[in-house]
């Protein structure tokens, strides 16, 4: 340890980052921690730099204890788990992981895209069941369909560089891009009404925030022209879940691959919505953490908290 500033880590890190960080300061690290906001509560007065995922809830509450707190280092994207007015307002540097998990949600997105446009859930429920759908069941191709993208920032640009590969045409709507400086990919800047009347598949790649809550409800379904394939990897309650298994189930849309939830672990309010035989992928929030990413995300935010305090 050369330095004595205190570190605490209170969800899982990548094992080398963490012993890299430990050499250099006094670090506490307890990757269940996030589950006992009292204890983080008691014990945050004591610290000079906290590393979460989204699982720890850093509010006001923790905040007002933080007496020393001057990083919050973030392993992933996404800040809604952190009161970043608060911490601005305390002089706290927030820092997330830009970008260290993008390719792993731009996979997700491609294959959960392909999957989603080729009924794969259908055949295999189907198959299981013994039923043989070979015919009962309808597919197509991906080339050439239209893929809409709903933020077009560090993922969006991702997305679109992995499926314009694959043959899609893009359009991307975000009020806060004004050019696409990337020359190699054909995207169309777009507003949301050509996205929702002319995309087979639209992903959603929008920070949660209370002008995008709800921002994909039921008069957005009804729009959809081509009952595209929906994909939310960014955070739940950006589309509103009633609404969409509503469009599902009256055929406005073919599918849904959903990795983010209004409630996570999802409540059995909404499981019970979900039939088997449905085309839908649902997974528990990880189209950003993989083997590869888990090591970019923790190597970045240690060095970022390295470099902070030196
Ligand atoms: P980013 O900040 O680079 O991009 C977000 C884009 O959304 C920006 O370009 C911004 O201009 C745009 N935007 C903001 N408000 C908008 C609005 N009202 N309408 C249209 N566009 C708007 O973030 P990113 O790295 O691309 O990540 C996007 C989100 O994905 C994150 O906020 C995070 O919540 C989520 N995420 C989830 C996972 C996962 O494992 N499921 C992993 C990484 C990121």
């Amino acid at each position: 340890m050369n330095n004595n500033k205190k570190i605490l880590i209170t969800e899982f890190i990548n094992q080398n980052s963490f012993e890299h960080l430990n050499k250099k300061f006094d670090v506490r690290y307890d990757e269940k921690l996030f589950e006992n906001e009292n204890e983080i509560t008691r014990i945050i007065k004591d610290y000079d730099g906290l590393i979460v995922r989204n699982k720890t809830q850093v509010n006001s509450s923790i905040l007002k204890n933080a007496l020393k707190l001057k990083f919050i280092g973030r392993l992933g994207v996404g800040l809604d788990n952190i009161d970043t007015g608060y911490c601005k307002s305390k002089n706290i540097h927030v820092q997330p992981a830009t970008g260290m998990n993008a390719d792993s949600v731009a996979e997700y997105v491609v294959s959960s895209s392909m999957s989603l446009i080729k009924k794969i859930p259908m055949f295999h429920n189907g198959t299981v069941k013994g039923e043989w759908p070979r015919t009962t069941i309808k597919s197509i191709e991906i080339n050439q369909k239209y893929l809409g993208i709903i933020g077009f920032g560090t993922i969006g640009k991702k997305v679109a560089e992995y499926s314009s590969k694959n043959g899609l045409k893009i359009l991307a709507y975000d009020p806060y891009v004004k050019e696409i400086n990337n020359k190699e990919i054909d995207v169309k800047l777009s507003n949301l009404k050509e996205i929702f009347e002319k995309s087979d598949i639209i992903s959603i790649h929008l920070p949660l925030t209370d002008e995008t809550k709800n921002i994909i409800n039921k008069s957005s379904f009804s729009q959809m022209k081509n009952k595209p394939i929906i994909i939310n990897t960014s955070r739940g309650g950006i589309i509103n879940e009633n609404d969409l298994i509503e469009a599902y189930n009256k055929n406005n849309i073919s599918g849904f691959a959903l990795d983010v939830f209004e409630k996570e672990p999802i409540e059995s309010e909404f499981y019970k919505k979900i039939k088997l035989g449905m085309n839908c992928i649902l997974t528990p929030h990880i189209s950003g953490v993989t083997t590869e990413s888990n090591i970019r995300v923790s190597d970045y935010i240690v060095k970022k908290i390295t470099d902070f305090f030196n």
